[in-house]
């Protein structure tokens, strides 16, 4: 049985759009085309998926309360599960 945290994780559908940087304008989100330095962009996995909390503590943990604070796609799997 997965646990939660796994069953969590499986609602992305690993397209690494949210690990580009963004920036907020009067109140939105927006993408800039700038890749995390840690994000493959040939497989759009972050290459220090287990280890981000330590090597790069501003990559924010995703829960549902930041989900409902709009930083994700508006089509990304978690937006649509928590809406
Ligand atoms: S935008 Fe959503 S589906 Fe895409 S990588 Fe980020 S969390 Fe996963």
């Amino acid at each position: 049985m997965k646990s939660s945290l796994a069953v969590w994780d499986d609602i992305c559908d690993r397209c690494g759009r949210c690990c580009y940087e963004k920036y907020e304008y009067r109140g939105k989100i927006f993408y800039t085309d700038t890749p995390c330095q840690y994000l493959d962009t040939k497989t759009n996995l972050c290459k220090i998926y287990h280890q981000r909390a330590e090597i790069h503590p501003d990559c924010a943990r995703l829960t549902p309360e930041l989900v409902k604070a709009g930083i994700l796609p508006d089509d990304c799997p978690y937006v649509k599960k928590t809406d």
